[in-house]
């Protein structure tokens, strides 16, 4: 086992990662800008090492920095957590030509996957159902009208880099296609590097149901069931996860579980990921992507599992053999993750920033807090606006509704805007409460936030 850990990254998932290693007996160093000297996982770590200014790509994306710094500091392993450089193969490749040990898959798995055309091809050929589309990208607009008039309107048009919800365009006619192309391909430029698109059927109306796997590096993969996280803005930024999933039931559970591990299989994953699906009305279930990292909604399997995933991470990447079995994996009651974020829901989730005068945060039985956040906290502009992860468990959902609905009431925060009182609306709503959610939730019962 490691001695001592990097961690290449900030907020709640720093301190996610610092508290597993805590418990391992592994000493950490922390990794922090200019403008996140005072934030808590700076505190917590028991080193810690200033790699640059507030800007993340001029501190927690500045790879050199990051790699000096484990140097240095005499750390032997990185662990990523979510965003920055978590799914770059060529940071993995630069930890590995350094001597370092990058907790997470291969370079290779981490470029397979990142290329999202790619990926479906691979997965495709495991048997895994994908979302009807072009196989690979599309070199022009004369092919992407092609394919999309053998897919059939209406279609999305995704960036093969893409993530975060960015690059996606809804086209319902050839007309529409021509034009939205054009813009696909800029927007993926600019936000990813590279134009190349790909063109797949857009499902109306389906729930977004993930399943989570583990694999070491001795062959053995399983997957710990699946979460669903249909709550989405319209920018399909992720607000409300809860596992199990209501539609969900042993048999589909077993089916998505068993493609998900093909999945990881077909690319030689190693390490916890995350097989993103669409699932459809009737039941039919499609890949869209695999997320080669954690995941900001983990909790909420650890939660129904009893594992830490986080730990588990850690102990893969130092060779262990997993510690459980697909057979041993059971899970009991369910569990709903709020992502409290500083964010105006009136004015279309655009994020605030600001100092948090008072802090309440919520606690009592089944109640879990992932967050950075202390009174005093100065919230700076530059990074991502999640301030809070408020994750319940109780027997069933109906009681999982009512506990966090109870937690959020405990909840008090000042000195910023925050979508608090969106979450409540979401918790109350008679929809939300009959598991009758979809990607669509917001936009159809919420206006989005907007009303
Ligand atoms: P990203 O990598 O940017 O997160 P994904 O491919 O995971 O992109 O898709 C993000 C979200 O977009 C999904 O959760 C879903 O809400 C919506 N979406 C993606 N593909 C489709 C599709 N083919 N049909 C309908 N909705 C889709």
């Amino acid at each position: 086992m490691f001695q001592k850990i990097l961690i290449a990254n900030r907020g709640e998932i720093a301190l996610r990662i610092i508290r597993a290693c805590k418990e391992l007996g592994i000493a950490t160093v922390a990794v922090y800008s200019e403008a996140d000297a005072n934030s808590l996982h700076v505190q917590a770590a028991d080193e810690a090492v200033c790699i640059g200014p507030g800007p993340g790509k001029d501190s927690y994306l500045n790879v050199p920095n990051v790699i000096m710094a484990a140097i240095i500091t005499g750390a032997e392993a990185i662990h990523p957590g979510y965003g920055y450089l978590s799914e770059r193969a060529s940071f993995a490749e630069a930890c590995e030509a350094s001597g370092l040990v990058f907790i997470g898959p291969p370079p290779s798995a981490i470029e397979k996957m990142g290329d999202k055309a790619v990926a479906r091809e691979i997965v495709r050929q495991a048997k895994v159902p994908v979302v009807p589309g072009t196989h690979g990208a599309v070199r022009n607009e004369q092919e992407a009208l092609r394919q999309a008039q053998r897919i059939g309107y209406p279609v999305l048009v995704k960036a093969v880099a893409g993530g975060g919800g960015k690059g996606i365009r809804l086209a319902e006619n050839p007309e529409e296609l021509s034009r939205v192309l054009q813009l696909a391909q800029s927007e993926a430029l600019a936000s990813f590097g590279s134009p190349e698109v790909y063109v797949e059927k857009f499902i109306p109306d389906p729930r977004h149901v993930e399943v989570q796997v583990l694999a070491d590096a001795h062959g053995n993969v399983i997957h710990l069931g699946e979460r669903e996280c249909s709550i989405q803005t319209a920018r399909r930024q992720k607000m409300v996860e809860e596992a199990p999933a209501s539609v969900v039931d042993p048999a589909l559970r077993q089916k998505m579980g068993e493609a998900a591990v093909r999945a990881a299989k077909a690319v030689g994953y190693v390490n916890a990921g995350t097989v993103e699906f669409l699932l459809d009305s009737k039941g039919n279930f499609y890949f869209i992507e695999m997320n080669t990292r954690i995941q900001v909604e983990h909790p909420v399997t650890e939660q129904v599992t009893g594992v830490d995933i986080v730990r588990e991470q850690i102990r893969i990447a130092a060779g262990e053999r997993l510690h459980l079995s697909q057979r041993s994996v059971q899970w009991r009651g369910h569990s709903i993750e709020c992502r409290l974020t500083a964010e105006d829901p009136e004015k279309d989730f655009t994020p605030c920033v600001g100092k948090v005068k008072h802090l309440v945060l919520p606690g009592g039985p089944g109640v879990r807090v992932d967050t950075h956040l202390y009174p005093g906290y100065e919230i700076p502009p530059y990074y991502d606006s999640l301030l809070a992860k408020i994750i319940v468990w109780a027997e069933d959902r109906p009681s999982a509704i009512a506990r966090m609905r109870r937690a959020l009431e405990e909840t008090q925060i000042d000195g910023v805007k925050t979508n608090l009182p969106f979450l409540k609306r979401i918790m109350e709503h008679p929809e939300y409460q009959k598991g009758n959610v979809s990607t669509q939730f917001l936009r159809r019962y919420l206006r989005n936030g907007t009303e």
